[in-house]
């Protein structure tokens, strides 16, 4: 019998070190509505201003109930710390802004969620960080792209609308030649995928999806693998081995390990500089919620992954759909990384193309009874969207080619109500669907 609890199903409800609220024995996580903390003295004071003790000073840069769901984030993906921070899109700016400045560059795969590709276009481009884009379907494409200014690799575990797993390790390989390290948003496959077991150094959330798993908060978080050595070529990773003025002249990459006694650096810089300057925290409210999510995470993906492949058998065989797409419907190779990355399920995101095109495709929308029309994935509800119009929609037709998203398209998010009743609300508005245009049965 295992006795290190670090399976994930006990790690989401017991991760960390919280037990019980020390003041008051409580067992659920207080909220601490504060947004300041009492000094014990002047030298306790200054000792927490310069990272000699580490303790809460003031809620923008931690909290207590925060506190708690970093532990358990961190200890959910085998990292050694973790941030949280108000939303998905702060997570992955975070993530850039800790290891690029005016004049470095990233190299990004092609297959992204639309609001990170208008990050790295259009905002990071204004703040002088380059980003280049490689096509992940062979992962050479991100050796070519690199340059002495490439500060990191990002990809996403499964991107739609394509839902090719990325190649985390193929990847990750290649960046630690060059020591850069690769960051992975696995906002849509937590605890089906560990992307640090596999080579990558920082694992970027959006909580708001399957970890607080009921649409109710927005939040996000980043995951510090302790697993990259962020001194070993200073000149590839100047801010975390350059005086940083900001804070007294300390050594990022020298000092965090030297005072913790960890490899935690990422993490601590992006705390104690980024967070503190650009203030976009996690709600202690919030981080209540999602810990709320967090604790039935393991039972909910097991179910929204067996509700997901029940779907696909069944679209695959429907006449008013052209296509599915999934993480196991692609060419041998695409699916072996599924295999290779993905345990105990392949997600629940669902791709079809409709027989009768974008008419079809909004026919079908506007015939959904259960699944709600919405901008959202990782809810318990199953919900539907036709990216074209909405999330893709400020994308330029050639970066809706590159990212897959054709008029017909329809994402579907698949939640947990009963598959019979799942299938039920598919099949009716199926057929609506296919009043018009039918494709050829053979
Ligand atoms: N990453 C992925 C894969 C997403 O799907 C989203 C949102 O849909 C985000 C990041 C951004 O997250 P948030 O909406 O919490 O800012």
């Amino acid at each position: 019998m295992s006795t290190k609890r670090n399976n994930p199903e006990t790690i989401a409800i017991h991760g960390g070190d919280y037990r019980s609220d020390t003041a008051t024995n409580a067992v659920a996580v207080p909220i601490y509505r504060t947004t300041s903390y009492q000094f014990n003295s002047t030298e306790h004071a200054a000792n927490l201003f310069a990272l000699k003790e580490f303790g809460n000073i003031y809620t923008r840069i931690m909290n207590p109930t925060n506190d708690v769901l970093e532990k358990r984030l961190a200890a959910l993906d085998g990292g050694l710390a973790s941030l949280t921070v108000s939303s998905g899109q702060t997570a992955s700016t975070f993530a850039i802004l800790n290891v690029a400045q005016a004049g470095d560059n990233i190299v990004s795969s092609t297959d992204l969620y639309g609001g990170t590709v208008s990050l790295f276009t259009h905002t990071l481009s204004k703040l002088g960080i380059e980003v280049r884009y490689a096509d992940p379907s062979d992962p050479k494409n991100f050796e070519k792209a690199i340059d002495d200014k490439t500060r990191a690799f990002y990809g996403e575990t499964l991107p739609n609308p394509y839902l090719r797993a990325f190649p985390i390790k193929e990847v990750s390989d290649i960046g630690r030649k060059y020591n850069i390290p690769l960051i992975v948003d696995n906002t849509a496959a937590p605890v089906i995928c560990k992307p640090l077991e596999h080579g990558a150094a920082v694992v970027v959330y959006s909580l708001t999806k399957y970890i607080a798993g009921h649409g109710t908060v927005v939040g996000g978080a980043l995951v510090d693998g302790g697993n990259f050595d962020w001194t070993a070529d200073p000149k590839r990773q100047p801010l975390f081995n350059e005086p940083d003025a900001s804070y007294g002249g300390v050594v990022w990459g020298k000092a965090v390990p030297e005072l913790t006694g960890a490899n935690v650096s990422f993490a601590v810089r992006a705390r104690v500089t980024i967070l503190r300057d650009l203030g976009s925290a996690l709600s202690p409210d919030n981080a209540f919620g999602v810990i709320q999510g967090l604790e039935t995470v393991a039972l909910r993906m097991k179910q929204h992954c067996e509700n997901a492949s029940k779907v696909v058998d069944y679209l695959k065989k429907h006449k008013a759909v052209d296509k599915v797409i999934y993480a196991t419907e692609h060419n041998d190779e695409i699916n072996s990384r599924a295999k290779k990355y993905l345990k105990g399920g392949y997600g629940a995101l669902v791709g079809i193309e409709l027989a009768g095109g974008i008419e079809a495709g909004k026919r079908f929308i506007e015939s959904l009874k259960m699944f709600y029309h919405v901008a959202n994935i990782g809810d318990a509800r199953s919900l539907a969207i036709h990216p074209a119009t909405t999330t893709h929609s400020q994308l330029t037709e050639d970066e809706l080619a590159a990212a897959g998203v054709t008029p017909g398209y329809v994402r579907l998010s698949i939640g947990l109500e009963h598959i019979d009743d799942i299938i039920d609300d598919l099949d009716q508005a199926l057929e609506n669907s296919s009043k018009g245009k039918l494709k050829a049965v053979s």
